[in-house]
């Protein structure tokens, strides 16, 4: 069996060969115990380079997919970041690994719960909120970044109302089996679109997202 620091160089150097040639994300990466956002039974499979399924019919996304996510987002020490679907807690330990100030917003109210007791107890300063993230987190705005990990029909207006000028919204975007991931920039003059690599997230549900048909 191989030991934890072994697998966690596997994961930082099999993430460098798919393309993700930024030393201080990976850094993070390999700093970040990604066995603790899962379940025990899942623990021998925390440094594959999978999704895996967290409580609530949720999953904590593929380390592969948060690297890129974060990389196109650029993010910088001292960015303000709303982060929409805290899942796991995963992402928002490494958008805090960055230096980011992050706030994050949860849905269900397990999760919210999970995420926040594990993270305080990990030592990070992070921002939690259980409500509907399609809507942003107005009080706070506007923001430097914002990253949603639930894939959305359609790019939420109230996300982009909440960006800075010159801020930047990352979103998977398309049906519930397959989305695009878009960044959107905030110009003065109204907003620029980039579309990147396809993935697949479980659903971003609320207002502005899909209906909860549950
Ligand atoms: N970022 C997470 C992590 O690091 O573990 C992965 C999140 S998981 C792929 C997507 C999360 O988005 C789920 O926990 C889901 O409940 C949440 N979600 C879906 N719709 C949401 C909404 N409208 N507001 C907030 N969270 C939402």
């Amino acid at each position: 069996m191989l030991l934890l620091e072994e697998e966690k160089k596997n994961l930082v150097e099999g993430l460098w060969k798919k393309g993700i040639k930024d030393e201080i994300l990976l850094k993070a990466i390999y700093n970040i115990p990604r066995e603790k956002f899962i379940s025990a039974a899942l623990r021998k499979f925390a440094y594959d380079d999978n999704a895996l399924p967290i409580e609530c019919a949720q999953t904590i996304s593929q380390p592969f997919t948060v690297a890129y996510m974060t990389l196109v987002l650029h993010i910088r020490s001292g960015d303000k970041v709303l982060e929409i679907g805290t899942g796991s807690g995963y992402q928002s330990a490494l958008l805090s690994e960055l230096g980011a100030e992050v706030y994050t917003v949860e849905r269900i109210e397990k999760l919210y719960e999970n995420a926040r007791t594990l993270l305080s107890e990990m030592g990070y300063n992070i921002n939690f909120k259980l409500d509907d993230g399609t809507l942003g987190w107005e009080e706070f705005a506007p923001y430097d970044r914002i990253i949603v990990t639930a894939g959305a029909p359609d790019i939420p207006h109230s996300l982009v109302d909440q960006l800075k000028v010159g801020g930047k919204l990352a979103i998977p975007v398309g049906s519930q089996e397959s989305q695009r991931l878009f960044v959107i920039t905030r110009t003065d003059k109204g907003i620029d679109k980039k579309t990147y690599e396809y993935f697949k997230f479980v659903p971003l549900i609320g207002e502005e997202g899909w209906q909860d048909l549950t």
